[in-house]
């Protein structure tokens, strides 16, 4: 007897490989048939004719390191087929947690209404199991976080007992489970952090067999050699190197990719284990204070305010923006006011959804005054820039070397009426993946999207067990209508669900049933084996 019988289904198995008709049975957690098996064996029986079977998804690239403890039954994710998070991205994880970096970290759980209770990787992922979550979680660590806990938010290189410490705590959090670490190398505190630093920290990751996954230092006028720089980084420290959501952003940008890819196909060549993963949009997603030159950020929220309040300070920033000086991406000249519209607005409600060239012209303001003001009077604004090309966003997504992701925290529908507008990715990137770029423009075949979706994360983080259907693997399972699947979310309406996903299994429990969330919550926190 089987515990599910899945029955006449078109087999994907993640592999790339062509699908095939099979019955899959699942006994406990794990895929234990695959071939006939009669509806008799099954204890549930999920008549599949006419839907794709397919492992469940890997968000390689999310940020719902707080979100899945206020939310784990993780809906705008497991909707969309997603069963494996990977969370810690951009340089930032909640764990460790040292003096210096503890203000800014519960400035971020206070948006959550959480508390801390935990200082090290361990208990920060013990804390998520106890919660109880409906998706698995692959934590990497944040090589921002090191650096806040051992340097706070300053503006210089490393001490040699700085660094040292700096290697320890990354070595702790990587024993602790970590897969990798991350960097946010146009954030804060990462962006302080040369090549040389990185490289002795990223050592200590690879020889824990962990990856290096980099929001690089520039996606815009520098992605040329932002993308060199991760490379180098990859060679130097013997790391597999993860370029997060690439793309050429700013109008003036498009068309480099192209060259990037060329560069990491050379790497690739030459060695070196690296791959790049995409969200499927042309519009990207971060907080408005990271429009500003990075040293205006230096010492913390305070003194951000203190020198935004500064006529001649602000004077100055204008000066640097318009020339682009001290700053990398430059989505105000690269692609213009017209394109920044604010989504979430702590104070300034009735102005979000407005692009900032709307925002300064109905006021009669200039857009850089505006700028600071938002920024003054909402210290946690959001903002969408619409600055990437769809020829871009199609090249990248078919190369072979990319992997989807969302690049989002996990939702609910219910979270409108706590952070307002959003990205749509978070509700939609993965079915957007499958019904636009395979069924409507035929970018990508269905076979080789998945394999972007599931086995190649898998393969890339050494996670075992999951990404394919096989017999003995983990039975995360997304079962959905090739006919029918699609994102419904949008710009103007985030918080909508796809459509076409019938079922979703996670370690062999239904937590998705005719499209919806049945409340299980059997994922698990999972740990890297360290070598
Ligand atoms: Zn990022």
């Amino acid at each position: 007897m089987y515990d599910i019988v899945i029955k006449d289904s078109w087999v994907v198995d993640g592999t790339g490989t062509p699908r095939f008709k099979a019955d899959v049975g699942i006994g406990g957690e794990r895929i234990v048939k695959i071939g006939g098996i009669p509806i008799s064996k099954g204890d549930i029986v999920i008549d599949a004719k006419e839907l794709v079977v397919c492992p469940g998804f890997i968000d390689i690239h999310s940020h719902s390191d707080l979100s899945i403890l206020v939310n784990p039954k993780a809906e705008s994710k497991i909707m969309q087929g997603i069963t494996t998070e990977v969370i810690g991205n951009c340089g930032f994880s909640p764990a460790p947690v040292r003096e210096p970096a503890e203000k800014e970290l519960k400035r971020e759980l206070e948006k959550y209404g959480l508390n801390l209770t935990w200082r090290t990787m361990k208990e920060y992922l013990k804390r998520i199991e106890e919660n109880g979550t409906s998706v698995n979680v692959v934590p990497l660590v944040g090589f921002g976080t090191i650096r806040a806990c051992v340097m706070d938010y300053e503006n210089r290189r490393p001490t040699k007992d700085e660094l040292d410490e700096m290697k320890v705590l990354t070595e702790q959090a990587m024993s602790d489970g970590a897969f990798g670490l991350s960097t946010g190398l146009i954030y804060v505190p990462g962006c302080y952090a040369d090549t040389d630093e990185i490289v002795e920290v990223c050592k200590v990751v690879s020889q824990c067999g962990g990856i290096y996954a980099s929001h690089i230092r520039g996606e815009g006028r520098t992605l040329i050699e932002a993308v060199r720089e991760a490379i180098e980084i990859g060679k130097r420290a013997s790391i597999s190197v993860e370029i997060s959501h690439h793309k050429a952003a700013g109008v003036v940008n498009w068309g480099k990719v192209r060259e990037t890819i060329k560069m990491i196909e050379e790497a690739r060549k030459n060695g070196l284990n690296v791959n790049f993963d995409v969200y499927p949009y042309t519009a990207s997603h971060t907080s408005l204070e990271a429009l500003l030159p990075p040293w205006v950020l230096e010492g913390g929220r305070e003194r951000l305010e203190e020198r935004l309040q500064n006529h001649d300070i602000r004077e100055r920033i204008r000066y640097e923006l318009e020339n682009s000086i001290n700053i990398v991406d430059n989505c105000i000249t690269d692609s213009g006011w017209d394109r920044i519209v604010p989504v979430y607005l702590d104070s300034d409600k009735e102005l979000e959804g407005k692009s900032l060239e709307e925002i300064a012209k109905s006021m009669g303001k200039d857009p850089y005054d505006v700028f600071f003001e938002l920024i003054l009077r909402n210290k946690n604004a959001q903002v969408i820039i619409h600055e990437m090309s769809e020829e871009d966003v199609i090249t990248v997504m078919k190369h072979p070397l990319s992997m989807i992701c969302t690049d989002s925290e996990v939702l609910s529908l219910s979270d409108i009426s706590r952070i307002g507008l959003t990205h749509p990715r978070g509700f939609g990137a993965f079915p957007r993946v499958l019904g636009v770029y395979v069924r409507e423009k035929g970018v990508l075949a269905l076979e080789e999207a998945i394999k972007k979706m599931t086995s190649m994360a898998a393969k890339k983080l050494g996670i075992p067990g999951r990404g394919v259907i096989k017999e003995g693997a983990y039975a995360d399972i997304v079962i959905f209508d090739p006919q029918r699947i699609r994102d419904t979310a949008t710009f103007e309406n985030p918080y909508s669900y796809p459509v076409g996903i019938e079922y979703v299994i996670v370690n062999g429990k239904i937590t998705v049933e005719k499209g919806k969330h049945k409340g299980t919550l059997n994922g698990k926190v999972l740990r890297k084996i360290t070598q």
